[in-house]
């Protein structure tokens, strides 16, 4: 599986997770399904946790960034938060979110670092990161 995103896109989350002391989280829309997703816009939301061990949308933000991306025709096809001082891989509590938001989860450090990742089944398969 490959997610395709702009190179722009990408620093501008892992320029956010630099320079936040809390885990910086948000949605990415889209296009496509199945083996390709193309992200087209990338929406920080709010973590009401304000934390820098886990993360939690601000659920108003979250339905205003659905509807907004509703609106140009687009579709949730990922997840992105960041990971302060420990390498961007999926936490236990992250598994607990992607059963919950079976999407792409792409996850940043605070040092440039990413993965994403998806759940099938109770696997967890890394999804190939495509830059544009
Ligand atoms: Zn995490």
């Amino acid at each position: 599986m490959m997610m395709v995103i702009r190179g722009e896109d990408l620093k501008r989350i892992i320029k956010a997770a630099e320079n936040s002391r809390i885990e910086v989280c948000g949605m990415l829309f889209g296009r496509g399904s199945g083996e390709r997703i193309e992200v087209e816009e990338v929406r920080f939301i709010p973590n009401r946790l304000n934390s820098a061990e886990g993360f939690e949308m601000e659920p108003l933000e979250m339905v205003k960034a659905i509807d907004d991306a509703e609106a140009m025709g687009l579709q949730v096809v990922g997840i992105f938060h960041s990971h302060l001082k420990c390498p961007p891989r999926p936490s236990g509590r992250d598994l607990k979110g992607m059963n919950l938001w079976p999407v792409v989860w792409l996850i940043v450090d605070d040092m440039g670092n990413y993965g994403a990742y998806v759940l099938e089944g109770d696997k967890i398969r890394e999804v190939k990161v495509k830059i544009v």
